[in-house]
């Protein structure tokens, strides 16, 4: 067999109009926040690529005060119709910018260009033009008529889609009538500093938006400060617990986000090569850095060595490396945090007696760096069975009836998404019945689509975003 080498490809890095610094974003100006600064690095290189002024909870409270104020005097009396354009107007400027929005969430993220530009910015941009046709049809919604918006929205997102999860979290609530305090994840916060200038940019009325970079305590002070109605979080279910028992008795709305342990379930009678790059797109995607990441294969157990065969074989020509080269499959790990999470749990399946397979690609020298991994002979009682690794590592178990394949599917305290492989539609739906997962794949995975409502069961959390439902999460509706 010849080899076939890749010539590099790397994007211009200098698309991403990188600035030294960064700042907060409140009343509709960028402001000197009275937090510590800090750096946002770039996890392949390890290098810093600017400074950040983080937000201090009176920032917080100033942020808090401005959407207020957007919200009474100007953003909850205007007619749908009106606050519609200003979705479109940041929908059509976030397509305008996407080649250094795309460049910078690489940058930032580690994640492949391929990804960020294919990906994570167009459907950015997709869930501002989908809410902007709901502004003006409220009404019509089945949400009882008139329904009102609740206020002013704190909103937290994580790392691992900066600037997608802004989008999932903004555009509703915009859309719906309410204002925004957003505080973005301390090791990316740079595309959503660039969605403040297109904000401005939009001509958004001051305060309609507010961005407030920092840690854990700057979100912890957004979620506690009173003049809140509306917390949103994606992230881990510990903080998401947390976030529950402080907002307990308030009387603020919450929708919570949280991890995932979905099952990626292969009957016998599914296309394999179709299935193959199923797993591979379910766990390798964003490395593996996706709440809803097939993170557990359930294979058939008759075609499970066929399978795992044609899987190591296809995993072994993933590309690792440079995030920036349109040809990488596999970027960087977010953080050195992230990678020794990931490394302690995969070290966790050698001590469990799991098998390791290790893809045989390089890897760089610098940067944060793991080489996609499959597990086989997993147990279900393992920690890499049970627990979220937010990393590109499989679990593979096996399988012998559809009822065993619903037991073990459902044996997580998790319950986001699911995948199914099968050529009966009539499996799939009997399947889908009973799987407890929020999103239930049919011979695919890890679709995105702003008409879907997206959200989870039990300790994935709960509410919905997306689609006509995830408005609900954003208006007094009638119980
Ligand atoms: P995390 O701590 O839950 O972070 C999510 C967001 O919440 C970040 O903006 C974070 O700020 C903020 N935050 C942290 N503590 C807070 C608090 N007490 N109150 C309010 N906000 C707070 O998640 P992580 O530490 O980045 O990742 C840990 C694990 O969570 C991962 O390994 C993965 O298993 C899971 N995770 C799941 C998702 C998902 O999409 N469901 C996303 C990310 C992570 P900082 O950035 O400053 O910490
Ligand atoms: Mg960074």
């Amino acid at each position: 067999m010849s080899l076939w080498e890749y010539a590099p490809a790397p994007e211009s890095r200098e698309v991403a109009n990188l600035k030294p610094s960064y700042r907060p974003f409140v009343g509709g100006e960028f402001v000197d926040g009275s937090g510590e600064p800090l750096r946002s690095l770039n996890p392949a290189t390890e290098e810093v690529l600017a400074e950040v002024g983080t937000a201090a909870p009176s920032d917080v409270d100033a942020a808090v005060k401005a959407a207020r104020k957007a919200y009474e005097r100007t953003w909850r009396a205007m007619p749908g119709s009106e606050r519609a354009k200003y979705v479109f107007r940041i929908a059509r400027l976030m397509q305008e910018r996407a080649r250094e929005l795309a460049v910078l969430e690489t940058l930032d993220n580690g994640k492949p260009i391929s990804e960020s530009r294919d990906a994570d910015v167009p459907t950015a941009a997709a869930h501002f033009f989908y809410h902007a046709g709901w502004a003006d049809k409220l009404d019509h919604a089945g949400l009882g008529p008139e329904p009102r918006p609740l206020g002013v929205a704190g909103q937290i997102i994580p790392w691992n889609f900066p600037l997608l999860m802004l989008a999932w979290k903004v555009a509703p609530a915009l859309a719906t009538g309410n204002t925004v305090v957003l505080k973005p994840a301390e090791t990316t916060p740079l595309t959503a500093l660039v969605f403040a200038e297109i904000c401005q940019q939009a001509d958004l009325p001051p305060g309609v938006v507010n961005i407030v970079p920092g840690a854990g305590d700057i979100g912890a002070a957004l979620v506690d400060h009173p003049g809140v109605d509306k917390v949103a979080f994606t992230g881990s279910t510990e903080v998401g617990k947390q976030i529950q028992r402080s907002v307990a008795g308030t009387g603020k709305r919450l929708t919570l986000e949280l991890g995932g342990k979905a099952a990626n379930i292969v009957f016998d009678d599914a296309p394999l090569d179709q299935a193959v790059e199923g797993i591979v797109n379910g766990i390798f995607f964003n490395q593996g850095h996706v709440c809803c990441a097939g993170s557990r294969l359930l294979v058939q157990e008759s075609v499970a060595e066929e399978l795992l065969d044609r899987l190591r074989a296809r995993v072994s020509t993933l590309r690792l490396g440079d995030p920036l080269d349109k040809n990488t499959d596999i970027g960087a790990v977010n953080s050195a945090e992230q990678l020794a999470r990931i490394r302690e749990l995969a070290d966790s399946g050698d001590a469990e007696g799991a098998r390791r397979w290790t893809s045989p690609c390089p890897l760089p020298e610098r940067g944060y760096f793991f080489a996609p991994t499959v597990f086989s002979e997993v147990q279900q009682s393992m920690r890499i069975a049970r627990e979220e690794i937010f990393g590109p590592v499989l679990s593979v178990l096996t399988f012998r009836t559809p009822e065993e394949a619903v037991t073990k599917a459902n044996n997580t305290p998790y319950g986001l998404s699911a995948g199914i492989w099968t050529e009966k539609g009539s499996r799939t739906l009997w399947m889908a019945d009973r799987l407890r997962a929020g999103v239930v794949w049919a011979n695919t995975f890890n679709r995105f689509d702003p008409a879907a409502p997206f959200g989870g069961y039990q300790e994935s959390g709960f509410g919905r975003e997306g689609g006509r439902t995830g408005l609900e999460a954003y208006l007094h509706v009638p119980s």
